[in-house]
């Protein structure tokens, strides 16, 4: 090769490289940290990363602009609670039918399309929380990562790890290992730390306990379950469906949350704030709670349930992070319209909109403890970036209104 054939290739190289630069215009910002919206911002992005965002930022020729004069610029949002590879019929709610009436592979399927629908509504991030048959979102995962399939980045919890039984209930003995589809039976500390090992070598990125639906955990198991998960540098999050015992032990136990919590009382709400226990409310609206068959007044009563829980929580200053817990698909919308119905409650609770965006962005991040990498729009984090027609801080609805979906620096949608 000739040096002039060298040369030419070198500066062409140069050349492609800068021209990788992405600049972003942002109209509005919205800084995560301080919960406040900035005007006039440049984001400049590189190599999926963010490498500058300010004011008034030098820019070069070979930039690719992305003009979002117009829009208001967000983190990419996160979901702390989804079930993708689920959906229960409309009303009748029966986890039974679903475990012998549908395979891993059709979980997997419907899984990769609500997860693309999760980015294409901005959110780059979820938190797949168990009830995904033997490991179907681990496969999500691998295409995802190898191109085949686009979705947001996933937090997995594998199965779920219960005492005896899940969350099943009334299933005759002759079947009693129905439910090791979606769970893992784990009641002393030797079964806790073997099914912590198993769902680690499936690809779980986060362990997923259930308590008190069947047997109750004590504050040692939680701390075992929390002890062998740090070896992995994974977090332990906890169900507890509405307070009591488990939960005070779940929060005792040093877990990194609790999931949905509708009973828990101001004193635990208290003792969750003192030792840092993030609350992942999953606060159904009351189309949600219907969903699940419910009639009109017990729906309602479920609502009243939820609202006095996060405001409670939001006045004591509970850690929260934004979670949906949607398995049913409401008539006409799709999983993700159908989760941010849960935004209903968080406006009845009068949570200002600037706290649910941080609860779905920075809050989360850290519940997720990716808060180094993703969450805020600065430098050096992933460039996950969205932008929305109107100012959610105005009205949380806003965030229905996403025109353009940035994932790892790659543009996933711009209207
Ligand atoms: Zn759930």
């Amino acid at each position: 090769m000739t040096k002039i054939s060298i040369t030419l290739i070198l500066l062409i190289s140069t050349l492609t490289a800068q021209s990788q630069n992405t600049l972003i215009k942002a109209g509005h910002f919205f800084d995560a940290r301080s919960g406040k919206m900035l005007d006039n911002q440049m984001i400049i992005i590189k190599d999926g990363k963010i490498k500058e965002v300010g004011a008034n930022l030098k820019t070069t020729k070979t930039d690719t602009i992305i003009d979002l004069s117009n829009s208001y610029v967000l983190p990419g949002l996160m979901d702390c609670h989804v079930h993708i590879t689920s959906n229960l019929s409309f009303r009748k709610r029966n986890w039974n039918d679903v475990d012998v009436t549908e395979s891993n592979a059709l979980r997997a399927i419907r899984g990769s399309v609500f997860a693309k629908q999760f980015l294409d509504n901005g959110f780059t991030t979820i938190k797949e929380i168990g009830n995904d048959a033997n490991y179907a979102t681990a496969d999500i995962i691998k295409a995802i990562k190898n191109g085949l399939i686009q979705g947001p980045t996933i937090i997995y919890a594998g199965k779920i790890i219960a005492p005896y039984g899940g969350q099943s209930s009334g299933v005759n003995p002759e079947h009693e290992h129905f439910w090791d589809w979606e769970y893992i039976d784990a009641d002393t500390h030797e079964e806790i730390i073997k099914a912590i090992r198993k769902n680690v070598y499936y690809g779980a990125t986060v362990i997923k306990m259930v308590t008190g639906d069947n047997g109750i955990y004590d504050i040692e198991d939680i701390k075992v379950a929390v002890s062998e998960a740090k070896k992995y540098g994974l977090k332990v999050t906890v169900h507890v469906k509405m307070g009591g015992q488990e939960a005070t032990n779940v929060i005792l136990g040093g877990a990194a949350a609790i999931e949905h919590g509708f009973g828990l009382d101001n004193t635990q709400l208290q003792l969750m704030k003192d030792k840092g226990t993030f609350l992942v409310g999953t606060d159904l609206a009351f189309d949600n709670w219907y969903a699940y068959g419910f009639d009109s007044t017990r729906a309602k009563s479920w609502v009243d349930i939820d609202v006095d829980r996060l405001k409670r929580a939001y006045e004591i200053g509970t850690k929260m992070a934004f979670g949906t817990d949607i398995v049913i698909n409401l008539p006409g919308l799709n999983r993700v319209q159908s989760s941010l119905k849960v935004l209903e409650n968080w406006k009845l609770a009068r949570i200002p909109a600037s706290y649910i965006l941080q609860c779905m962005t920075i809050n989360a991040a850290e519940l997720l403890g990716i808060e180094k990498e993703r969450g805020i729009l600065e430098q050096l984090y992933y460039a996950d970036i969205i932008a929305l027609k109107n100012n959610p801080l105005d009205d949380i609805e806003a965030i229905k209104t996403v025109q353009f979906v940035m994932k790892e620096g790659k543009v996933v949608r711009l209207d």
